[in-house]
């Protein structure tokens, strides 16, 4: 069994990637894959992903989680919500795949529209910053 987190670390850079990536493909849903590790006790999101096969429109539920490249540091997926919804859905819990789930909802301004979560759906906190500021 893996150690409970303490949380998600990840960069403002990374953060900004994320939004401006669903910004620019907004209405659409965007999907990328987590790369990361764990640093005293939190998960460092060391970059982001787009998935091979990508295509602009698909939404996540079509994605098949087979399809998606197997290696030990991707430690989950981050996908949008055009809809604005803040929470996973059925199907995305479903389609669960890795350690963390991350949603970032439309309109995507900031810290305030992401949010990650567990396989059961509970959230899990976040911190911006890097791990040379833990300890
Ligand atoms: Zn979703």
């Amino acid at each position: 069994m893996p150690s409970p987190l303490k949380g998600l670390l990840l960069q403002n850079e990374t953060l900004e990637g994320i939004m401006e990536y669903a910004k620019g493909m907004y209405p659409n849903e965007i999907i990328l894959l987590a790369r990361g590790k764990k640093v005293s006790g939190y998960l460092f999101i060391e970059e982001v992903l787009s998935p091979p096969f990508q295509r602009a429109g698909r939404s996540f539920a079509s994605y098949a989680v087979w399809s998606l490249p197997y290696s030990p540091s991707i430690v989950g997926t981050i996908h949008s919500h055009p809809s604005g919804a803040l929470y996973p859905s059925l199907q995305d819990l479903l389609q669960y795949y890795g350690r963390v789930m991350g949603i970032a909802a439309y309109p995507y301004a900031g810290k305030m529209n992401l949010a990650f979560f567990d396989r059961n759906g509970n959230q899990i906190p976040f911190f911006i910053g890097s791990p040379s500021e833990l300890s």
